[in-house]
């Protein structure tokens, strides 16, 4: 800018108006946390689950989700809704955790959340940096950024600084391996019909001949047109996810899910490198630290945190900047609820996970059509709690000022 440039400023008032009264006095607390409610709901599936890990022998079919819920309400009449869950084993140990550490939320204001993230984590510091400790912070940390967009009048992905109002989407749950495969294909031709945009299959099998049946099959039936993903689950050895990902590179999938282990980050590497298909792992890691090891050794093409396993906003929001600083692409894991908003606000176009086993919890649901899952105008995630919900809460906690 030149010297002669004249810059039109606006009037500085000689005094602030009532209403700002309070953001200039040099008072930092405008609000206060009075309520904290912690539940925990049990949502039951309608068939057992299994993907590759059944199939192994490492894992019982899954039969339900176990949901941490928060609910968060302040002086000044706002609240605020998160959600973490866990799968199989960990439900328990998540609400027990967060039951432990709620009381330090009492009086602290809402607005303050990365100091409350930290005053969490110190309250539950000998127990770790990751895992359940993270994951019962993660709970309370979406219910503070809930009630932020809230007050804000926002939906989350405003509030967050959004690129679009609508994200690519595509289909997980119809794809599971207890399914047969006719079923499959009716389930991915009801998906697209619903106006989602690709179909995810589950691979990974010891019999590695049902899966490029199972993949040819559905591509066959579709055509080379529709977006379609394959996610071995971790089941893979090295060699094996080598061969297995060249035989497949003729399918023209969009990615190659979780082919080793979730900590394999040097030989997720190798293949990312070897493969023209993408590579995407990370829903299993349980912290940002975990996911900087993968950046790190360049071991994905898109990467796969979820919001409640690592931490909450707070958290994914550091990841976000570090993948977006590393090119990378994002396709959140599960909890489309919650990585709508996410995605959203992602630089480069991102896709969202679409599983329609937590539309019962929810008295809203997502529109989705023309392939995309599209933010609504509700502020906040914009959801409450349906009365099944309440119906399949099994505990509660309750914390007050
Ligand atoms: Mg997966």
């Amino acid at each position: 800018m030149s010297s002669s440039t004249v810059v039109n400023k606006p009037a500085i008032p000689s005094a602030p108006p009532a209403a700002l009264a309070a953001f200039t006095s040099g008072a930092a607390t405008l609000d206060r946390i009075e309520h904290v409610k912690l539940s925990s709901i049990v949502l039951p599936l309608n068939n057992p689950i299994s993907d590759a890990k059944v199939l192994t022998g490492r894992q019982k079919p899954m039969t339900e989700v176990v949901f941490l819920f928060a609910e968060i309400s302040t002086a000044a009449g706002h609240a605020g809704i998160g959600f973490s869950y866990s799968k199989r084993a960990g439900g328990p140990a998540q609400f027990a955790h967060a039951q432990e550490i709620a009381p330090v939320l009492i009086g602290e204001d809402p607005s303050d959340i990365a100091k409350i993230w930290s005053k969490l984590q110190w309250a539950g510091a000998s127990v770790g940096r990751s895992g359940v400790a993270t994951q019962a912070i993660a709970a309370v940390d979406i219910a503070l950024w809930d009630l932020k967009a809230k007050r804000a009048g926002l939906p989350m992905a405003k509030l967050l600084g959004s690129h679009r109002d609508s994200v690519r989407t595509y289909n997980t749950s119809g794809g599971f391996l207890h399914t047969p495969i006719d079923e499959v294909i009716d389930n991915a031709v009801r998906s697209l019909d619903a106006g989602i945009g690709g179909i995810k299959l589950k691979v990974g099998q010891p019999d590695w001949k049902l899966d490029i049946a199972r993949v040819t099959a559905v591509r066959e039936h579709l055509g080379d047109d529709i977006p379609l993903m394959i996610d071995a689950n971790q089941q893979w050895d090295r060699p094996t996810a080598q061969r297995m990902g060249r035989i497949f590179e003729e399918f023209n999938l969009v990615w190659i899910e979780e082919p080793l282990d979730a900590y394999d980050a040097e030989g997720h590497a190798q293949l990312a490198r070897n493969l023209d298909t993408s590579i995407a792992t990370g829903e299993m890691l349980a912290s940002v630290g975990e996911h900087v090891r993968l950046i790190e050794a360049g071991s994905v093409d898109i990467i796969q945190p979820d919001a409640p396993r690592i931490g909450g906003f707070t958290q994914f929001l550091k990841l976000a900047a570090l993948a977006e600083h590393n090119h990378l692409q994002l396709a959140p894991h599960f909890a489309m609820e919650i990585h709508l908003h996410l995605a959203a606000a992602y630089p480069l176009e991102a896709w969202v996970e679409h599983f329609d086993w937590l539309d019962p919890l929810f008295n809203e649901h997502l529109e989705i059509r023309d392939g995309r899952m599209h933010l609504s105008d509700r502020p906040g995630l914009g959801f409450t709690l349906s009365d099944q919900a309440h119906a399949w809460t099994v505990a509660t906690a309750e914390f007050h000022s």
